[in-house]
């Protein structure tokens, strides 16, 4: 059967898309399958240029077609930050729970009205014979001051998407899935990923 390996180690995220690549007939693999991968260090100033790093070097690594994606939180009361730095927000190795509390910490003071912020995920898609292609989805919320719900992971207890009053962190995997900056961004990549199918390229 076709491949497509999944360029994660992050299990939340590998079941996150697994669940969502489930109606095509292929085999969906990650990097829990290929212990001895490079690391990819996440350098770039972008989620694209991130996902398509990471993407070109697993690609070349497995000699399989590749999915990886990039993805974090910007909040507009402080810039645009965590972006690309969300995963190290607190630190290299930080964990999420302190991610959170340093997020709540610079979030002191700012009013309701100005606590916006999107979650945003690029997809890079990398066929064996080098094909590239790159999608992204958005999904916009707000940052509420303390966490609520248990699902999840990274910052989900903080995110609230005001029109269903829930966090993500309050959401059923499917829930999460149908409207997430990642399910958006796989919505746009699986016509890409069935057209490889169909070309023979995966
Ligand atoms: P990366 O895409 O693996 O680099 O993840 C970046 C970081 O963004 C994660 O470690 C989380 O802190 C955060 N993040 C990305 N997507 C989500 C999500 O769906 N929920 C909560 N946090 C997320």
């Amino acid at each position: 059967m076709a491949a497509l390996v999944i360029a994660s180690r992050n299990e939340h995220k590998v079941e996150e898309l697994r669940q969502l690549l489930a109606d095509l007939t292929i085999d969906v693999l990650s990097l829990r399958d290929f212990p001895h991968a490079p690391e990819v260090e996440e350098d770039g100033d972008t989620f694209e240029a991130n996902a398509l790093k990471k993407a070109r070097i697993i690609a070349q690594y497995t000699n399989q077609a590749v999915l990886a994606d990039d993805s974090g939180l910007e909040v507009d009361a402080l810039g645009g930050q965590p972006g690309v730095h969300s995963a190290r927000f607190s630190g290299e190795g930080a964990s999420d729970k302190e991610n959170n509390a340093n997020l709540l910490r610079l979030m002191e003071g700012v009013s309701p009205k100005e606590r916006t912020a999107r979650f945003r995920c690029a997809i890079a898609l990398v066929s064996p014979s080098g094909d590239e292609r790159l999608v992204e989805g958005v999904c916009p919320g707000v940052i509420i001051d303390k966490p609520q719900g248990s699902g999840g992971f990274g910052y989900d207890p903080l995110f609230m998407v005001p029109h269903l009053g829930k966090t993500f962190a309050e959401l059923s995997g499917d829930e999460k899935n149908s409207i997430s900056h990642r399910g958006k961004a796989l919505w746009k990549a699986l016509p890409v990923i069935r057209e490889w199918l169909e070309d023979g390229l995966i």
